[in-house]
């Protein structure tokens, strides 16, 4: 049995050892965790109009799951106002049941692009299939949902494609496969790809999916992608957003991608995951903040 005065002792020489080490100077936060692990290690890639994502270039791209119609407009012209240069929307949507709202189609692509350039922002939306390809002109950037990572004709398609490409993790493909997902892109021709952490499926069933934040730091260590976070599906709770996304900047994340609505509750995708736009410009305040700290 250990007596009293022995754990006092050990006590009192713990509490030399940081006096010491806070005397030699030791306590110095660049020598920890941000001189061993680089997180902004990724190469920039240009998305177009001068915005760069990776390599200390970072970029939130936000707006809603889905484009609902006009509604579009007067969100994008609030993100703009928020600092985001890159706007989301989806238009063809890759819904789980088929009776659940699937999307505006054509009529979103062309709402999302009016709305992109009437507020000189950049915009990203989910191609589900290379036969939609023509109807994506005026879109800046191609998403690949989480669906469709392994679905290998659409990435060769879109390796001949001349746009930057967001590739999502898929819900049940390793980092491996991921990074084997994005040399389909890159092989035939493509180099501009982003890859992005949306969560995986797990037992868990308290959030959307599980969040797998250690991915993003691991493909940094495997890959020179920009890597995309996105807290939105990862977790599928608005109130998780804004921790999910700065755990994914202490990991590196080159950017995030969040859904925002102007009425979650009546969205018609995704409602329970939406940012509404309070929440949102509280984020990018948050945001902005760790970025200065992280690149200080
Ligand atoms: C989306 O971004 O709207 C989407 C459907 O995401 P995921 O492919 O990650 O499910
Ligand atoms: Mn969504």
């Amino acid at each position: 049995m250990i007596a009293m005065s022995e754990i006092n002792q050990m006590n009192n020489n713990q509490n030399l050892r940081y006096e010491s080490s806070l005397d030699e100077g030791k306590c110095n936060r660049k020598s920890s965790i941000l001189e061993s692990f680089n997180p902004y290690s990724s190469r920039s890639i240009d998305l177009g109009n001068g915005q760069l994502i990776g390599g200390g270039n970072f970029q939130t791209i936000a707006g809603p799951c889905s484009v609902e119609g006009e509604h579009i407009f007067e969100l994008a012209s609030f993100l703009s106002s928020c600092g985001v240069t890159i706007l989301r929307g989806g238009a063809f949507k890759p819904r789980t049941c088929p009776d659940s709202f699937q999307g505006l189609g054509k009529t979103g692509l062309d709402l999302l692009a009016q709305a992109g350039k009437a507020n000189n922002m950049l915009t990203i939306s989910e191609i589900m299939s290379e036969r939609d390809l023509d109807l994506y002109q005026d879109i800046d950037i191609l998403q690949v949902g989480a669906r469709n990572c392994q679905n290998y004709s659409l990435l060769k398609e879109l390796g001949k494609s001349n746009k930057p490409v967001l590739l999502k993790r898929g819900m049940a493909t390793t980092v491996d496969e991921l990074l084997s997902c994005a040399r389909y892109i890159t092989q035939a021709g493509n180099d501009r790809v982003i890859l992005c952490e949306r969560g995986i499926r797990t037992f868990e069933t308290k959030t959307r999916n599980t969040f797998d934040v250690s991915s993003i730091a691991s493909l940094h260590n495997e890959c020179d992608f920009p890597i995309v976070a996105d807290p939105s599906h990862a977790t599928g709770l608005s109130n998780l957003v804004a921790p999910c996304t700065l755990a994914a900047m202490g990991c590196g994340a080159d950017g995030i991608i969040v859904e925002v609505h102007e009425n979650p509750e009546q969205a018609l995708s995704d409602k329970d995951q939406a940012l509404t736009p309070d929440e949102f410009q509280k984020l990018m305040h948050d945001v902005d903040a760790l970025h200065n700290f992280l690149t200080r």
